[in-house]
């Protein structure tokens, strides 16, 4: 739990850190990027020089999507939660990623129809997934499965380093058959600016943005991971208060009273 602590409070602490910087930087690059585009119209009968330019524009568009990702993580987005069927979520994610991840990578979604409703925000819930999902595929450069299920999950008692209250949840879990992580990296994942992949490909923020939406949201985010075999992502989120269903999944019940 002092660790958690400590965790949360450097997360915070980084996030006002990032904020000021990254807000100032994303005006710098505004200025560089005003001043390529004029150079881009100069330079066009030059190719070298168009080159350049090209390269440079491109450069500043990289900048420009780390600052964006910056600011959203040192916002730490005020949080709208609300019921959401988690059948209904992952079936529309299990489509999108259909879509996007390509044919090498196998998608199976898993869930039962009648599990109840999670309370959490929904757009930042379908973001946190996607970004669990987005890290099995790159860990899966040469394809593999990747599996999202959800599950009823009960905390029966409070032991010593319990982080979650006694009650009813549901979690999500996102496994892959990826490359897996070694013991010294899992340890490090959700930190934040923690990343392995190559510059200009990882920020290093995702975990730690689904760490800290998951915290926020009452529930917590357990890793899991083999060398060589693969990665499982723990979500844990609380139930909706009970009769709190999202419109859009309310069924109309022929009854006496009609409707
Ligand atoms: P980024 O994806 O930008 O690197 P993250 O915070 O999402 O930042 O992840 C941090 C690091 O954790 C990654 O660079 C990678 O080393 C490791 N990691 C995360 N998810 C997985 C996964 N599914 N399989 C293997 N390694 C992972």
């Amino acid at each position: 739990a002092q660790e958690q602590l400590a965790h949360s409070q450097r997360l915070e602490a980084v996030g006002h850190l990032t904020g000021g910087i990254a807000h100032d930087f994303n005006n710098l690059l505004t200025i560089v990027s005003g001043n390529l585009q004029l150079l881009e119209d100069l330079a066009e009968r030059d190719p070298v020089a168009n080159d350049a330019v090209t390269r440079a524009l491109r450069a500043v568009g990289r900048g420009a999507e780390l600052t964006r990702k910056l600011l959203a993580f040192a916002r730490r987005q005020r949080l709208s939660p609300d019921a959401v069927a988690p059948a209904d979520l992952l079936l529309e994610l299990g489509r999108m990623l259909e879509r996007t991840l390509g044919e090498t990578i196998q998608v199976q979604i898993d869930c039962p129809a009648e599990l109840p409703a999670v309370f959490a925000d929904p757009v930042q819930l379908e973001g946190a997934l996607l970004n669990l999902a987005l890290n099995a595929r790159d860990a899966m450069p040469r394809g593999g499965r990747l599996s999202i299920s959800a599950r009823q999950h009960r905390i029966e008692e409070t032991g010593e380093g319990a982080e979650l209250p006694v009650g009813r949840y549901v979690r999500f879990t996102i496994a892959d058959t990826g490359v897996g992580m070694p013991p010294d990296v899992l340890a490090r994942a959700f930190e934040p600016f923690f990343t392995t992949k190559e510059s200009g490909k990882g920020s290093g923020l995702g975990l730690s943005m689904v760490y800290g939406f998951v915290k926020q949201s009452g529930g917590q985010l357990l890793a899991q991971s083999q060398l060589g075999y693969g990665t499982q992502m723990n979500l844990i989120l609380p139930l909706a208060p009970s009769g709190a269903v999202r419109p859009e999944t309310v069924q109309t019940m022929p009854g006496p009273r009609g409707n």
